[in-house]
């Protein structure tokens, strides 16, 4: 990893691969879709070069995250699938997980704090899913969830990307990249846990082993970037972006990304704020497309010249997300950002 500078890594036995993420592909294809890779003349042009959108994007629920969750309660037996499953998310992995749930007649549980805001309680709600508020923080609330899966007989957690299963889950993105276009030089990959980025890795290093992939987060709170740097997981204070679907940490212990990411990711590189603003502006202007702040954020590592692909290669660029709020699109859309 060039600018991350990072202790050299001994290569140790990583907890998925290949086989693992082609066994789970027919339980995520039940409930996710194989998204589009869709051509960017305007950053192709940029570039001098070849650029693709993956289009996570349109998947139902709106984000990559579909796939883990598909893959997670696919894995379960019937007794468990019987007891439901928990877990703690505000945004893409708590849809993600409720939509599924649903969909299988399972019974979920997301676990919130006091001060999420009512739309988004109330985006759950109509997913169907128990919701269990309470508690100070997103935190606080996380634990409520390991508790509550710790007792007998109690649901499954659905962690979003200390699991091995999920990250096989979004290793599925990562195939589809590899069969779609086996001449794919370069994968920019939207990073915070690191469960897509590992998936897409692990995927994409087996199939195509001379395509580099980079994992881009946001300036503020990139909380992997500065593990990888450290040589272990590091706590970081949360700052306010636009990419809040990259809020959070990597865990204390994480045994399952780190290490993925720490062996098979290439580089990690950052974006600011603005470079946000502009990506989803041209996004919004140039394809008509809606990308959240995260999943914007590979675009804006071309357009603000973060990574620069050599002419004769093929980017693909992840879209990871949609769920922006609509008052962003609309101050977007009117050029007040
Ligand atoms: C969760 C999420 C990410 C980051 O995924 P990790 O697996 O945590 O790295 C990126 N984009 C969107 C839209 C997300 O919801």
């Amino acid at each position: 990893m060039g600018p991350a500078n990072p202790p050299s890594v001994p290569a140790t036995p990583l907890p998925v691969d290949l086989d693992a993420i082609e066994a789970i592909r027919a339980d995520v294809e039940r409930h996710a879709l194989r998204t589009p890779l869709s051509r960017s003349n305007a950053l192709s042009e940029l570039i001098d070069g070849d650029v693709d959108l993956k289009l996570e994007t349109v998947q139902p629920t709106g984000s990559f995250k579909i796939r883990g969750a598909a893959a997670k309660l696919g894995s379960l037996a019937p007794d468990e699938l019987e007891r439901g499953v928990i877990t703690a998310s505000t945004g893409n992995h708590g849809r993600a997980v409720a939509h599924v749930a649903r969909a299988m007649g399972v019974e979920a549980t997301i676990c919130l704090s006091d001060n999420v805001p009512a739309g988004k309680v109330a985006d759950l709600e109509r997913l169907g899913c128990t919701l269990d508020i309470g508690g100070p923080s997103q935190d606080a609330a996380f634990e409520r969830a390991i508790a509550a899966s710790d007792q007998d007989e109690g649901p499954t957690l659905v962690h979003a990307f200390l699991d091995p299963v999920v990250v096989a889950g979004q290793g599925t993105c990562g195939l589809e990249i590899a069969e779609q276009r086996p001449d794919c030089g370069l994968v920019l990959v939207p990073l915070s846990g690191g469960g897509l980025i590992s998936g897409i890795a692990v995927a994409v290093r087996a199939m195509l082993p001379d395509a580099r992939i980079i994992g881009v987060s946001m300036e503020h709170g990139a909380a992997m970037y500065e593990s990888v740097r450290a040589g272990q997981p590091v706590q970081l204070d949360e700052a306010e972006t636009l990419a809040d679907s990259l809020q959070g940490g990597v865990g204390s212990e994480n045994d399952v990304t780190f290490p993925i990411v720490q062996q098979l990711v290439d580089d990690i590189v950052l974006v600011s704020e603005d470079e946000l603003a502009d990506a989803m502006g041209f996004a919004l202007r140039e394809h008509r497309l809606v990308v959240e702040g995260a999943g914007a954020v590979g675009i804006a590592a071309i357009r603000a010249g973060r990574v620069r692909p050599s002419p004769a290669t093929t980017t693909v660029v992840v879209c990871s997300g949609a769920n922006a709020e609509l008052a962003t699109i609309a101050r977007l859309a009117s050029g007040e950002m």
